[in-house]
Order: structure tokens, then sequence, then C-alpha cells
């Protein structure tokens, strides 16, 4: 007789049965929101050990002022680490020249409606929906979900409804399903990394995944 599927799993459930493994994490490491804006843009292809030790090379001078006035090469230089420097480093002149238009303020660009905001990082060169969300939950604190490559990995092995699986449908099914919390969609982005580092990897550990009762894929991805 064929296997019978498993019923489907909730964002709900997902974030409860996560939660109660590992606790309430604390995340995004970063000492103000000029740094997650420049981590978020660090990050794209590396592991963050690598982006520490790009952040690292600006000693105490990384600010949007520093990076404003840098001239470009030299700003490769120093992040270099990250890999990709060059690249990296025009994208971090463009999101610091968007930056300036609040006046390098939080809490100006907190004041701005999400969908504006989100619409102009979007529009910022190197900017793609993963980092533009992971700058407005982290740096402005909006309640935006990250739904990074650990999530669609995690959302491809379970039995859980997000229509197509692209970076879009999984972001708006958590939102949906989630109360519009930026706590909430901190945590749960937090969770689905530790997890996914611990037993959801491209080769998963399911021995011990606190979701492995529900997975339709364990132990066969
Ligand atoms: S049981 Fe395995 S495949 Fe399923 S979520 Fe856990 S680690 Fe991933």
């Amino acid at each position: 007789m064929p296997k019978a599927a498993k019923p489907p799993l909730t964002p709900e459930a997902v974030y409860a049965a996560l939660l109660a493994r590992y606790g309430r994490p604390r995340w995004w490491p970063a000492r103000g929101p000029y740094e997650v804006i420049v981590g978020a843009v660090l990050t794209q292809n590396t592991a963050w050990g690598n982006v520490e030790k790009a952040i690292a090379n600006f000693g105490d001078g990384l600010s949007p002022e520093t990076v404003g006035a840098m001239p470009t090469e030299e700003l490769a230089e120093v992040i270099r680490p990250a890999g990709f420097f060059n690249q990296k480093a025009g994208y971090l002149k463009a999101v610091t020249a968007w930056y300036a238009r609040y006046g390098f303020d939080a809490a100006a660009a907190r004041r701005e409606p999400l969908t504006r905001l989100r619409g102009e990082l979007l529009a910022v060169r190197g900017i793609g929906p993963e980092t533009a969300d992971s700058i407005l939950l982290y740096a402005f604190g909006f309640p935006v979900f990250v739904a990074d490559a650990y999530t669609a990995r995690l959302c491809a092995r379970l039995p859980i409804n997000v229509g197509k699986g692209g970076y879009g449908d999984v972001k708006r099914a958590f939102e949906r399903a989630l109360p519009q919390s930026a706590r909430v969609y901190n945590e749960l982005h937090a969770l689905i990394v530790i997890n996914g580092k611990a037993h959801c990897r491209k080769r998963p550990l399911c021995e011990g995944c606190p979701l492995v009762g529900a997975c339709e894929k364990r132990g066969a991805a």
C-alpha cells in the first residue's frame, strides 16, 4: 500500500515546534541599522563569518559617511573577505546613497510607508527581495518575513502550502498565517536558520529534527 501523505503543516505549527526546541533566539548580530544594511549586502553568496571579517576591517570606522566618502576601490579592499568585493563595493555605495535620502536616520526611514520603502530598496543596484526584506526587518523593524534559502529548502521538504514555492509565495504564506510582528518574523527566521544549520542541511540530518514527525522528506532529500 502506498504511504499516506502527511497532513499539511501551518507556519504557526512550524514556529511552535522550532520555538519549543530551540527557545527564543537573539538575532541579528549588528551594532545599529547601518551595520545591518552593510551586513545584508555583504552576506549575499557568502558565509556570515566572512561578513564579520569584512566588517571588522572597518575597525570603529563603519558609518554611512565613511563609506559614502571612500573611493570604491578602497572600499572593495576593505570588504575583500566577503567575496565579490568589487561588485559589493558598488552595491554598498548605491545603498548608502539611497540611505542619504533619509539623512542616514533610521527613524526617518521608518516613517515611510513600507511598500514605498521596499520599492525604493528594490530599485537600488544589488538589492534583491531577500536583501531588501532583511534591511526592512532588521534595520528598520518593519514586520516583513525574510524567506531565505533555508526557508525555501524547509518548505520544499515539509507538507506546507506555500504555493509554487518562489520567494514571494513563501513570504506571503508566512506573513498571512502569522501575526504582523517584527519580533515574530525575526524569531522565526532565526529559528529556521538554526534548524537549517543543525538538521535541514542540503544533506539533511533528520535524526533529532523537531519537525521529523511531520516531514514528508525526512532522510530522503
Ligand atoms: S525531518 Fe529532515 S528533511 Fe524534514 S525538516 Fe527535518 S531535517 Fe529537514
